[in-house]
């Protein structure tokens, strides 16, 4: 029976058989050109679904093992790769550049943790957000990290996961009043979470520990 395959970003299908393979669009972000290639792609393969993703990325699915390399050669650039214990993915709303309500601008600090954090190693599987105002539009309220905006800089929030037993994040740093103080802080969380010595989901972490006992761990206060 066949497994994936973490090295290649290929996730075995219900038939065993198949694989998915995602292509990186931070964010949900993307270019016409970009998704010309992706069709292109789709198209000579045979690939027989392509379907948008919960992380706002697309999946190629249904792809015979034989073919995982020319897919992810042909896909270049956009070949996602981030599978296994990885930082998967940041999911951003469109924030305050486009939306209405938003309280701070998403896209900027959003690309920058997508460049930052994207596919980095790390005990457990993570998954991070940024939201622009406290709607949570993203569900950083069920992500391991992430951000959301106020009117006065950016919550910062550690804990949350979604699946069986689902957990609410957990308020680690309370409006930060920059984006670059915001990313500093966020790189200390997740270097923190890359010397756990532990394989589990964050918020067990969080519960084990608390949240006040982590924060004066990583930010001394
Ligand atoms: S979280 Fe706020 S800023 Fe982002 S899309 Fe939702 S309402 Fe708009």
């Amino acid at each position: 029976m066949k497994q994936n395959i973490p090295e290649k970003g290929a996730v075995v299908q219900r038939d065993r058989e198949t694989y998915a393979i995602k292509v990186h669009m931070p964010g949900g972000f993307t270019t016409p050109q970009a998704l010309r290639t992706v069709a292109d792609v789709a198209e000579r393969h045979e690939i027989p679904t392509v379907k948008v993703t919960i992380a706002q990325r697309i999946a190629l699915i249904g792809i015979p093992e034989e073919k995982i390399d020319a897919v992810r050669a042909d896909l270049g650039d956009l070949e996602d790769g981030a599978t296994g214990l990885c930082i998967r993915y940041v999911k951003m709303c469109p924030g305050a550049t486009w939306c209405k309500r938003g309280q701070q601008v998403t896209y900027d600090l959003g690309m920058e943790m997508d460049n930052k954090f994207h596919r980095l190693q790390v005990p457990w599987k993570f998954k991070m957000a940024v939201s622009g105002c406290p709607n949570d539009c993203t569900e950083v309220c069920i992500r391991d990290l992430g951000l959301i905006g106020t009117s006065k800089g950016w919550n910062i929030m550690l804990g949350g996961n979604g699946g069986s037993r689902p957990r609410f994040s957990s308020l680690l740093l309370e409006n930060v009043p920059t984006e670059s103080e915001a990313l500093t802080a966020l790189e200390k969380v997740v270097a923190w979470t890359q010397s756990l010595d532990k394989k589990c989901r964050i918020g067990k972490v969080v519960e084990e520990l608390g949240i006040e006992a982590i924060r004066e761990e990583i930010f001394g206060k």
